[in-house]
């Protein structure tokens, strides 16, 4: 039973209110054919409204069921809507984007009915209406009469006790009215229908009871429900959901509609992401050519070990990119001025390169450590005979790298390419080393005795050229308390005591290492230094070096009361052959692997150390590296700045365009609403449109980058010889695509908020 209890409703729009309903009161029997008459405006459809839930009454009782609905929370209006009642338009009200079987089936989809019974019963309304055939076409493929048949089996298809019906045959000719209310008359059998018509021929032949209105209250009831009848109740409300995969169909199917439109906003939106994900490749591809140019090139630069040594720590970076900010303390207003340490002092660390130092890297692992390279002071004692005259040679001579192991490959195996010849192995064999153009400098020609006019000089000329070296007690003399060189070169040059030194191969430095890395010079083994020095510490003038106060050669005295005197001592000492550490150690990682173990190995030399004790190296393929790779991650930070703005103006755009699609479908939220949609529903449709769009941007802006990285690869490829630079990382276009769903559906989100908050009534009466 269904019930009105002083029923009222007036609209106020401005200052101006209309009274719609004064204080309705009527009754409805389970199974009756009503028809309601009356004059335009009479307050037919906000009756028909409110009793389908549709429209909310200002005062007075609705009661369904004996529940008084005045308790009702939306979801119950909803759930009441959509299993209770079903409703008729004049104007058919179809949702013309999708087909007839779907429009019919809405109400079940609405309330999360399973797709096999949807589609059975639906077939089975439709059938009843006699529009079977029909059920694959969209609305407006169909006639009028044909459209309200569809009404009236989506009206059906829910199996509603109550049907609806405002003027279904005011848009229709007088013969398919006639079929429309043969139709409704066939319905009435066993429901509850209220027609509206102001047709009072179509009243009185069709509806078993007449209600006319004027003015929004009852002026007659041609059978009024007695008291003597009985109560009957039994209306069931049952709750209605939508599953988001509905919503994604029914939005799916809209956005069908309008393919061009959602295509081009796809790809408007998709720019961001093309700019992000393009720029993400190329730092990629970017960071991976500078790792592999690392690990084949930087990381076959030795370690350096040197008695001063730059602390490039990340703490004194940061320390030295601060002093060139600009900050409070800078042009304080003061009359003094403040002294500090110079940068040099603050960055430079003293190594005390220590035997038990040279033994501890000596003692490190063969596969790690390919090679090692001393620089002493110790000066060599070089002569040649030059145009046909003894001469002093003065030249800087460098320690080729000694191998560790006999095993392993040496660096100059392993590194260089040996032109001609051999690897220097014993003291007295020399090896010239040449630049990446073959090029070797005019001293070293002419120190070879060799002449330097010629424009180029055959290896077999080179290969077996000499240089002589003179120990110490034939190269220098006594005189009185200073010492000078041996004026007889040409009987140094003779002399039994002279080691000839013999060039035994030419190297060059193989292709892939950097030409930075690549000087021209000679270099002698190890071992003719380990000599020199066993035969020269014992040397008159290196023990008159040491009980002197003064340079025996130069006559210049030492201030051996400062640190600063004690060393030059010590550093005359070395220079003449004196035992000595050496000043600097090279030292050469096998591999790149290999590079992260030895410097593992050197830090664990500091475990324990204070400060000053530490021994700190420099790795010059980290400083190299960890400098273009800055660069690199600055660039790219900015770049995908830049294009994150494109991405928040795009999510701005689908607001906009999502607003605009509220609009349109504003009719569509009516229907659906009529139907039972919640107002959680109506936001799904626009959520999962916003869904579609974020989802189809993401991908295309990622295929689109794709192939753009194809043409950027090969113009990158002609500049630079790098194949396949830019690469996109399958995790960030996934994050991409993510980021594009979040970025749509937070532009989409108050959109969608708005329709859902849409007054069916008024949604519905929008063309
Ligand atoms: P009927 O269906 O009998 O033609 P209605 O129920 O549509 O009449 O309208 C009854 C009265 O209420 C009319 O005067 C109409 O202008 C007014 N009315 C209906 N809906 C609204 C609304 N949303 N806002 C303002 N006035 C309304
Ligand atoms: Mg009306």
């Amino acid at each position: 039973m269904l019930e009105l209890k002083n029923i009222k409703k007036s609209y106020t729009t401005g200052d101006f209110t209309q009274v719609a309903l004064k204080e309705i009161n009527l009754k409805f029997r389970k199974n009756e054919f009503v028809a309601i008459l009356g004059p335009s405006g009479s307050g037919k459809t906000t009756l028909l409204n409110i009793v389908g839930g549709l429209d909310r009454y200002d005062s007075g009782n609705l009661i369904i069921n004996n529940q008084e609905t005045i308790k009702f929370k939306d979801q119950t209006w909803d759930a009441y809507r959509n299993n209770c009642i079903g409703f008729i338009f004049q104007s058919y009200n179809l949702i013309s984007h999708i087909s007839i079987l779907a429009n019919v089936e809405m109400g079940m989809t609405l309330s999360g009915v399973k797709s096999s019974k949807r589609h059975s019963k639906a077939k089975e309304v439709l059938k009843k209406v006699g529009l079977k055939d029909h059920m694959h076409k969209k609305p407006n493929q169909l006639s009028g009469g044909q459209m309200q048949r569809v009404a009236i089996a989506r009206a059906l298809a829910n199996d509603p006790d109550i049907i609806l019906a405002d003027e279904p045959t005011g848009a229709l000719d007088t013969k398919t009215s006639v079929q429309i209310m043969e139709l409704i008359k066939e319905i009435a059998k066993d429901k509850l229908v209220i027609m509206v018509t102001h047709n009072p021929e179509l009243a009185k032949t069709y509806a078993s009871r007449v209600i006319e209105m004027r003015d929004g209250e009852v002026i007659s009831d041609s059978n009024p429900i007695k008291q003597s009848e009985k109560d009957e109740k039994d209306y069931k409300i049952k709750r209605t959901s939508m599953s988001f995969l509905s919503a994604l169909k029914l939005s799916l199917n809209n956005i069908k509609t309008k393919k061009g439109r959602t295509i081009l906003t796809s790809f408007a939106s998709s720019i961001g992401i093309i700019g992000i994900a393009s720029i993400l490749s190329l730092s990629n591809g970017f960071d991976r050519q500078i790792d592999i140019f690392e690990r084949n090139t930087l990381s076959s630069l030795p370690i350096i070990v040197s008695t001063q040594s730059l602390n490039l720590d990340e703490e004194a970076m940061a320390e030295m990119q601060n002093s060139v900010k600009t900050t409070d303390e800078d042009y304080p207003n003061i009359d003094f001025v403040i002294p500090e340490k110079s940068m040099e002092e603050t960055f430079t660390h003293k190594n005390n390169i220590t035997e038990d130092y040279i033994k501890y890297i000596e003692k490190a692992n063969p596969d790690i450590v390919s090679g090692l390279a001393y620089n002493r002071y110790t000066r060599l004692n070089l002569i040649n005979k030059i145009d046909g005259k003894v001469k002093i040679v003065n030249i800087n001579m460098g320690s080729a790298p000694k191998n560790l192991s006999n095993d392993k490959l040496s660096v100059i195996a392993e590194k260089y390419d040996i032109l001609t010849g051999r690897e220097a192995k014993e003291k007295d064999e020399l090896i010239l080393i040449v630049d990446s153009k073959n090029h070797v400098t005019e001293d070293i020609i002419s120190s070879l005795g060799l002449d330097t006019t010629k424009e180029n000089i055959k290896f077999e000329d080179i290969l077996n050229s000499e240089i002589k070296l003179v120990l110490n007690k034939d190269y220098y003399t006594k005189i009185g308390n200073y010492f000078s060189i041996n004026t007889d070169l040409d009987k140094l040059y003779n002399s039994d005591e002279t080691i000839t030194l013999k060039i035994v191969g030419i190297v060059r430095l193989k292709e892939e290492f950097p030409s930075y890395a690549q000087s021209s010079g000679l270099a002698y083994t190890e071992k003719l230094l380990d000599y020199v020095i066993s035969e020269n510490k014992n040397s008159d003038i290196v023990k008159a070096q040491k009980n002197a106060k003064h340079n025996v050669l130069t006559g210049e005295a030492f201030d051996l009361t400062t640190e600063e005197g004690k060393e030059t001592k010590n550093q005359v000492l070395a220079y003449l052959g004196d035992e000595a550490v050496p000043y600097m150690v090279q030292i050469f990682p096998r591999d790149f692997n290999a590079k992260d173990e030895l410097l593992k190995y050197l830090d664990k030399y500091n475990e324990g150390k204070e400060a000053k004790d530490q021994i700190v190296y420099t790795d010059q393929a980290e400083i190299i590296s960890s400098l273009s790779s800055n660069i690199m991650d600055a660039i790219t930070i900015v770049l995908i700045a830049f294009s994150a703005i494109s991405l928040i103006v795009s999510s701005i755009m689908i607001g906009i365009i999502m607003y605009i699609s509220v609009l349109e479908r504003t009719k569509e939220i009516g229907i659906l609403r009529s139907l039972g949609a919640r107002k959680k529903d109506i936001s799904r449709v626009f959520n999962a449109e916003t869904f579609i769009i974020g989802m189809s941007s993401g991908i295309l802006g990622i295929i689109i980058t794709r192939l753009l990285l194809i043409p950027a690869n090969s113009i990158l490829y002609n500049l630079t010889e790098l194949k396949n630079v830019a690469v996109l990382n399958p995790i960030h276009a996934i994050i991409l695509i993510i980021v594009s769903l979040c970025l749509t559906l937070i532009g989409g989100a108050i959109p969608a908020k708005i329709a859902s908050k849409k007054d069916p009534v008024i949604a519905l009466r929008t063309e």
